[in-house]
């Protein structure tokens, strides 16, 4: 199981739990206490039972104790007395023993006295009780008739230690009483026993005074009498059925049974709240975590994947996505055979924008760029951001017309003036694109193809379009070859120095630029123009930079008179322990750095890196001087001047290549160097070809010249020569 499930499941685990629990706490305190109530009802009743009984006992007791005496007998039997029955049955009977009725039979079982509700009523009231006490008196006789006289004892003189007595309940006009039967017996055998003694059949009304006194003594709730066939049971209340001598039910006592498993139930189920509602908040908080963890890795899972296939600045999909995209194209290609088309696209000078706008400008642009190229997609269109300021473009079922078409509108969408935060910039972009046909072709080898054409495009002069072709295949090939080729010169010392002569307006030379050559075995001399940045991007910029610094410092000791100008690339300076390697050239070559001029480009200083400020200062304070190369091309913002140790310009060749053709090319190099005087720093035209530029160029302010007017790059020795020679030359005797 993963987390996520397994959160998900914790938190559903403790809501079931909690539940569980809930229930169990619940339902088992109500199945305890119901069980609990229906023992102690069991046991109520059993006590009511016996109470019952225990009442009847107490009665029967009473009864007996006035009837088994010899002066009962005496009164009630041998004569009778109606004063004595009056006073000992009726009155006695009623306040003391606490029966509604008392009646006196005769040995032949005539009513001879009756008491009704403490009254004496006449015998004839026995009439309306006779029903319910005949056969209690019948039972009576058939005992008294069963007493056996012990022998050698008067039959009627035998003492009486169990009285004859018999107990029922019988319902009398709709009322249950105790009816009790019992035989007059002497106790101490005062008088004799007649056979057939009075009996006193008496009735104690289980009405409201009993319940009232069987309640209050069982404490019972609720507490009701009532004949059998009466009221039904109800099912909450505990019963007790009174039975006559045969076990007949004659009434049964009904009363709410005290529920002590409920009381408890009810008396801690504050407490159990509290703990169920601890329970569960517990659980509610254990589920919410869950969930939220479960949700918040789900968050966090489609977030990371977002972000796996994503890139956070543009929104757009990123390269891996890029990759599954094709090959998902690829798989379609083998079920539809239609070729699918890439495109790379590269904004043009966009590391200038992020030079000198700074990151966030460059941001802007790529966020910008994004926005717009999504826009002229379609769909079914896949465009990523590649990294930097590269995007890639998959257009699925393509063809050649329909990809020039695109190349068409990223290039209008994305050339133009861009207004940014940070200032106004050019964009445009070079866009290569490739069709794929084989559909066994490699999402990696479609970019290249794609890239290959795209750097096709960006030689060819930036924001264009190129197609892939074949031939770039083996164009890489041939760099590749040369990037060798390049090693082995190094390696064999097979790259020469040529210098250029800088000359003042009196056509003095005061100085050389340094220019590298390489003439190739095979293909002839190849332009630094070609193979320095070949160098640069193969690592061997290192070795070819020292090279140069070496021979120019060198050659600078054959003329004492000339400043001796040496390139020095960004990726150079860049480079670190660069000033010591140029302090130990210096040092070994005994060379004056004061002489030595660097030519750095305005992108340097505009990348404002902190190492090669530092560089520059540590080659400055060593004695060098700088000459900002190709002034003119990039930003031409002169604020950084102020902030690095420049001592030159060199007004690039393009301003000079305009004077005389067109009107206003002398009037902007005047600003250059009106501004550069004016931040008191030397000013020098390169690539002057025509006498008409110099002229110009004069007129302008700037008197120092390079060019191939004076004289094309040569060898050290033509230098000297030249040099010697001293005098004015034209074109056609520097062309070297
Ligand atoms: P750059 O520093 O701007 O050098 C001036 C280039 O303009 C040289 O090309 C030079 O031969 C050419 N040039 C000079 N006068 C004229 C002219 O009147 N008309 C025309 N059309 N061109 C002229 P090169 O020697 O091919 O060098 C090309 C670039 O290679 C240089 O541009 C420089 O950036 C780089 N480079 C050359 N030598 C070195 C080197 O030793 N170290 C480094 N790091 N870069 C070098
Ligand atoms: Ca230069
Ligand atoms: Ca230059």
């Amino acid at each position: 199981m993963d987390i996520k499930g397994f959160e998900r499941n914790l938190g559903r685990s403790a809501i079931a739990i909690g539940v569980a629990v809930a229930i169990a706490l619940i339902g088992g305190r109500l199945l305890v206490a119901r069980q609990a109530d229906t023992e102690a009802q069991r046991r109520e009743e059993q006590q009511v039972e016996h109470g019952v009984q225990g009442w009847i006992d107490e009665l029967q007791a009473r009864i007996s104790g006035e009837t088994c005496w010899d002066d009962a007998l005496q009164n009630l039997g041998v004569r009778y007395d109606a004063g004595w029955a009056k006073a000992n049955v009726g009155q006695f009977f009623s306040e003391m023993i606490g029966v509604e009725r008392a009646y006196v039979l005769n040995g032949k079982d005539q009513p001879i006295y009756a008491m009704r509700d403490g009254e004496d009523k006449a015998p004839s009231e026995y009439t309306s009780f006779a029903g319910s006490a005949s056969n209690l008196v019948a039972l009576v006789r058939a005992r008294e008739a069963s007493l056996k006289p012990k022998p050698g004892t008067a039959p009627f003189k035998t003492l009486v230690s169990k009285p004859i007595q018999v107990t029922a309940v019988r319902i009398v006009d709709d009322l249950p009483y105790i009816v009790t039967a019992t035989l007059v017996q002497p106790d101490f055998g005062r008088v004799p026993r007649p056979a057939r003694a009075p009996i006193v059949v008496t009735g104690e009304a289980l009405d409201g005074n009993f319940v009232e006194a069987f309640a209050n003594r069982f404490l019972l709730k609720d507490l009701h009498i009532h004949p059998m066939g009466g009221l039904a049971a109800e099912a909450n209340e505990a019963h007790v059925v009174l039975r006559d001598a045969t076990g007949r039910p004659v009434a049964r006592m009904d009363w709410s049974p005290q529920q002590p498993g409920m009381r408890l139930l009810w008396r801690t189920t504050p407490v159990v709240a509290v703990i169920l509602a601890l329970l569960s908040g517990w659980a509610y908080s254990l589920f919410i975590r869950g969930r939220k963890a479960a949700e918040g890795l789900q968050a966090s899972e489609s977030r990371s994947v977002h972000m796996a296939l994503h890139d956070s600045l543009t929104g757009l999909p990123n390269r891996a996505y890029f990759y599954d995209r094709v090959a998902h194209a690829m798989a379609a290609m083998r079920r539809d055979g239609l070729p699918i088309g890439v495109l790379t696209l590269d904004l043009d000078r966009f590391k200038e924008v992020n030079d000198t706008l700074g990151h966030a400008a460059g941001d802007e642009m790529i966020i910008e760029a994004a926005a717009r190229l999504k826009s002229i997609c379609r769909t079914t269109d896949t465009v990523v951001r590649l990294g930097g300021d590269e995007f890639a473009i998959l257009q699925p079922a393509a063809d050649p017309q329909g990809l020039a078409a695109l190349s068409q509108r990223i290039l209008t969408v994305l050339s133009g003036p861009l207004e940014l935060a940070a200032g106004k910039v050019f964009m445009s972009v070079s866009v290569g694109a490739t069709l794929i046909v084989d559909p066994q072709t490699e999402a990696g080898e479609a970019l290249r193809q794609a890239d290959l054409a795209m750097y096709r495009a960006k030689e060819a002069g930036r924001d264009r379009f190129c197609f892939f072709e074949p031939e770039m295949d083996l164009a890489l090939k041939a760099r590749k070859s040369l990037e060798h080729d390049l090693r082995a010169a190094l390696d064999e010392g097979a790259l020469t120095m040529v210098y250029q002569p800088q000359v003042d307006g009196q056509r003095r030379i005061t100085g050389v630029e340094a220019l590298v050559r390489w003439n190739h075995p095979t293909r002839g001399p190849v332009s630094p123009a070609f193979f320095v940045p070949i160098a640069e991007d193969c690592g061997l910029i290192g070795d070819l930079g020292a090279f140069t610094l070496r021979r120019a410092f060198k050659d600078s000791l054959r003329w004492p008179h000339l400043t001796v100008a040496v390139n020095v690339s960004a990726v150079q300076l860049r480079a670190e322990g660069f000033a010591q390697e140029v302090a130990a050239i210096l040092k070994e070559s005994g060379a004056d750095p004061s002489r030595i001029e660097l030519e750095i480009t305005e992108g340097v200083l505009l990348a404002d890196d902190q190492a090669v400020h530092q560089t520059l200062k540590t080659l400055r304070a060593m004695g060098f001087t700088f000459a900002l190369d190709d002034f003119g091309t990039g930003y031409s913002s002169l604020s950084y001047l102020r902030r690095y140790p420049v001592d030159k310009i060199k007004i690039d060749r393009s301003f000079v290549i305009n004077i005389g053709a067109e009107r206003d090319a002398e009037a902007v190099v005047g600003a250059i160097v009106r501004l550069a005087k004016a931040l008191n720093l030397k000013v020098i035209a390169e690539g002057v070809e025509t006498d008409e530029q110099r002229l110009g160029l004069r007129r302008a302010g700037c008197a120092l010249i390079q060019g191939y007017l004076y004289s094309k790059p040569v060898t050290a020795d033509a230098i000297e020569s030249l040099i010697a020679l001293r005098s004015p030359f034209g074109l056609e005797q520097a062309a070297a």
